[in-house]
């Protein structure tokens, strides 16, 4: 038995774990099994990679399988994480079309969750990379499932949640790249509309992303630093410029879980107004960053989740349709700054459609944020959450830990076709995570 949580160690549950060192003993424990997940490195946020009853630890499939310099395709096992893929490959000028924020994720993982990145608005999701993949099913067979080879399960199975089966392994696309630096143009917009504006415009560059004050108040309501990024290449680099610097590792830790009250209003209110003037400082100005720093900030505080505390926190990820984007997120910034309820890493961007039928992404404005686990902060996002589907948005489930099931059905359209897909492979029952119970999914 096992304590388990996501990354926001909310909520837990003392559970059932095994493990699988192999693509056949993964297969095994899927055959005949009853309320089984498949797990990664346990970076989602809230229930998804907790199983009903048992919890299966893919990270002993850690072995890469082939890769192609011509196409960039590579073929890894499931539980290769994206850290040993960008150690192997960025030396050798490849990089991974689409990454999230952090590099601590199997290729397992960001399948299921059919993760977004940067670079959303101009190269999809993870799922629109993948070329094929192997799914482990509970009556024992192993298909191979592709774009044109059994399609329905094959985008059921991208952002499905573990929901469809067990991935045993994938062939997915790299890119060439010249360098691992990113030229980075940071903007600074002082309230929500520029904000928007200023990510509309830099649309162009491969990656956009804002980082937002959600506690600013008043005429700075929503202000901003967007940083836009390029690949740089090795004429970009000056001398003495390591062309693929290696990640930077064990700076920083949050060794004890922190007592709740250093983080409040005042302390987090004072971190994002410096934060703010010192990037507002370099507005318009284009500076070299590595790789790691531009793509997983976090990644260099090693056990950065326990700043919240014994509670845990809750991240919170929603999608506005375009049209009403503007309108609904100043008011759920309104209600954030007004209640005090602030989060150091809200985050905001475009996005565009994911790759699957219960991908999280579509064309809208996303916003992503920290909360810790409070009634305050859990009764706050619950009415969030009202406004999200009352806009036709949709919360992402791999961060989710507390939507209600009828937030979650007005804002996945797919529901039913990918409930029929479950009964049609004969899963329902046998693969069952906390999160598909909370939602009845
Ligand atoms: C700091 C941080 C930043 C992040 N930034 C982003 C971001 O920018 N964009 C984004 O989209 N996401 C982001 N995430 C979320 C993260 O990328 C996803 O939750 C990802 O799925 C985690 O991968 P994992 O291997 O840890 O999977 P887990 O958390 O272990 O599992 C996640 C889901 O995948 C399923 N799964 C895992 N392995 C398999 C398998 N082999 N077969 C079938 N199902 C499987 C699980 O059942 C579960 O439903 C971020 C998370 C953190 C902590």
């Amino acid at each position: 038995m096992k304590d388990l949580s996501g990354w926001g160690r909310y909520p837990r549950q003392i559970g059932a774990q095994t493990t699988a060192a192999t693509p056949d003993e993964a297969a095994t424990e899927t055959t005949g099994s009853a309320g089984l997940i498949a797990r990664g490195l346990g970076r989602s946020y809230g229930d998804a990679a907790i199983g009903r009853e048992t919890t299966l630890s893919m990270t002993g499939l850690n072995r890469m399988q082939s890769f192609n310099p011509e196409t960039g395709l590579l073929a890894t096992e499931a539980g290769v994480s994206l850290d040993d893929i960008i150690a192997c490959f960025l030396p050798r000028g490849y990089f991974p079309v689409v990454v999230p924020g952090t590099r601590f994720v199997t290729v397992g993982g960001m399948i299921a969750s059919d993760i977004h990145g940067k670079n959303q608005h101009n190269d999809g999701t993870f799922g629109h990379h993948v070329a094929w993949l192997k799914l482990a099913l509970p009556d024992g067979q192993v298909v191979c499932c592709a774009p044109h080879e059994n399609a329905a399960l094959f985008q059921a199975t991208i952002g499905g949640m573990g929901l469809t089966g067990t991935i045993l392994a994938a062939g997915f696309r790299l890119r060439p790249v010249s360098s691992g630096w990113i030229r980075q143009t940071t903007h600074a917009a002082k309230n929500l509309s520029e904000a928007i504006a200023l990510l509309r415009q830099t649309e162009k560059a491969t990656y956009t992303v804002a980082w937002i004050d959600v506690l600013a108040r008043g005429a700075s309501l929503g202000r901003s630093l967007i940083l836009a990024g390029e690949h740089a290449t090795e004429d970009d680099l000056p001398g003495g410029y390591k062309q693929f610097p290696p990640a930077r590792t064990g700076r920083l830790g949050v060794p004890v879980e922190l007592p709740g009250w250093v983080l409040n209003t005042a302390s987090v209110s004072a971190f994002n107004a410096l934060y703010y003037r010192r990037g507002a400082k370099r507005s318009g100005q284009t500076t070299l960053v590595p790789w790691d720093s531009y793509f997983f900030p976090l990644d260099s505080i090693s056990n950065w989740n326990r700043i919240y505390g014994p509670r845990g926190f809750v991240q919170h990820q929603c999608v506005i349709p375009n049209e009403d984007a503007e309108q609904v997120m100043s008011t759920i910034l309104d209600l954030l700054s007004s209640r005090g309820e602030g989060s150091f890493l809200a985050v905001l961007k475009c996005l565009g459609p994911g790759a699957g039928l219960m991908s999280f992404p579509r064309d809208g404005l996303t916003l992503a944020l920290d909360l810790p686990v409070s009634e305050k902060g859990l009764g706050l996002l619950a009415e969030i959450d009202v406004l999200v589907a009352q806009a036709g948005g949709r919360i992402y489930l791999a961060k989710d830990a507390c939507q209600s099931r009828a937030t979650f059905s007005a804002g996945y359209p797919n529901i039913a076709a990918f409930r029929q897909v479950r009964q049609d492979i004969g899963v329902a029952g046998h693969m069952a995570s906390k999160l598909s119970e909370r939602l009845a999914l």
